[in-house]
């Protein structure tokens, strides 16, 4: 079968450069995309039949997740070398062809045809995206379930009246207990400190509460001071580099989870934990303003739960501060997956907003797969 064999091809590159990666030349984890393409590209085209683009999507999701293990190790968190294992392959337009009833797919055997399974009516999604002039695809996942083959596919509708690309760019932040931060760009900010901190001024607190005395009372009252002090700082430090991050990444809103119900959202966070969120967004929201960018917040609903890569949504994806999609096999730390969703969902509800687009999932038709073996794509397109 020649999606098999794509898959398993593209497993093979993801796997090869992931180990390249991981190790380095020299001790080093690579996370450069370009290093990474320039060391292992000539090896892979030759090691498989993949053509030039479907290589590069499998070096680069091995770097993608090898830099998300460094950030890891840089937080003194436990992790590995990233291995692939799921039968996915990520296509764009410059490997797919997508028409409104069938997509072309690039395998090791040429291009295949594949017809879409849709419901019949066109009002609803999936078939009112594919059928409708107006939407076009991006980029898709093939994936295999259950012995079928489906397309993740992201699909933004094509309006020359809103070209809104400038405030495309978004910063998802996912707060947390165990880390207080994690951006969408992968870089964590630990809540260790502040929960050493705070478990001793409770139990300084505790030992002179014990004592009862007048003198013991103003002892309270000096170490509360002192620690609500030493809490603002480090809020303040850690807002400063969240808005930091936003800029290195040209930005325009850091996006943040509606803090209304996150005592519902966040339930083993004690007081001190909500108190800090808060003082944090306030931090980041009064910091980013004054540097242009704007602090928002969205509904957190399923963003724990929802795989930011294919959108299955499920309990079982995660897994305490494991997340791994039951359905495209997509792996990686629940909360950096979380703060990606986050700057999805703000980006979902702009587009909804003034310019529509939609993630669609569309199923593929095994049956009438045939090879057309034609394969020509212009040179260009190849780079
Ligand atoms: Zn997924």
């Amino acid at each position: 079968m020649h999606l098999r064999e794509t898959v398993e091809q593209f497993k093979y590159c993801a796997n090869t450069a992931s180990e390249w990666c991981w190790h380095g030349d020299d001790g080093y984890h690579v996370t450069s995309k370009a290093k990474a393409e320039g060391a292992l590209y000539d090896q892979l085209r030759e090691d498989t039949e993949l053509t030039a683009n479907l290589v590069q999507k499998g070096i680069r999701q091995a770097v993608e997740a090898v830099k998300s293990g460094v950030e890891r190790l840089k937080n003194d968190q436990d992790t590995s070398r990233p291995t692939f294992t799921a039968d996915t392959a990520v296509y764009d337009k410059r490997s797919a062809t997508f028409h409104h009833d069938h997509v072309s797919l690039s395998t090791p055997d040429g291009r295949i045809e594949c017809d879409y399974i849709l419901p019949d009516d066109t009002d609803i999604p999936p078939t009112k995206y594919v059928t409708d002039e107006d939407y076009e695809f991006r980029r898709a996942t093939l994936h295999r379930r259950d012995g079928d083959w489906y397309l993740h596919a992201s699909m933004l509708k094509d309006d020359d009246t809103h070209t809104t690309t400038e405030h495309r760019t978004v910063l998802g932040v996912d707060l947390g207990v165990n880390q207080l931060a994690v951006a969408s760009t992968g870089r964590f900010w630990s809540a260790d400190e502040f929960n050493h901190w705070k478990q001793e001024y409770e139990k300084r607190r505790g030992d002179l509460q014990q004592c009862g005395t007048r003198a013991a009372h103003d002892a309270i009252e000096g170490v509360k001071r002192k620690e609500d002090g030493r809490f603002e700082i480090f809020l303040h430090r850690v807002a400063n580099e969240i808005v930091a991050e936003a800029l290195s990444h040209n930005c325009s809103h850091i996006v943040f989870e509606d803090l209304t119900n996150i005592r519902e959202n966040v339930p083993e966070a004690s007081w001190h934990h909500l108190w800090a969120f808060r003082r944090l967004y306030e931090n980041v929201a009064y910091k980013a303003t004054e540097q242009g960018v704007k602090a928002v917040q969205v509904d957190p609903r399923n963003t724990s739960k929802r795989c930011s890569t294919c959108g299955f949504t499920h309990d079982n994806n995660r897994d305490g501060e494991e997340f791994a999609c039951q359905d495209c096999g997509y792996q990686n730390h629940a909360d950096y997956n979380a703060a990606k969703n986050i700057g999805l969902q703000y980006l979902r509800r702009r587009q909804n907003a003034d310019d529509g687009g939609a993630p669609v999932d569309v199923r593929l038709n095994r049956g009438t797969l045939n090879v057309s073996g034609e394969y020509n794509l212009p040179a260009s397109s190849e780079a």
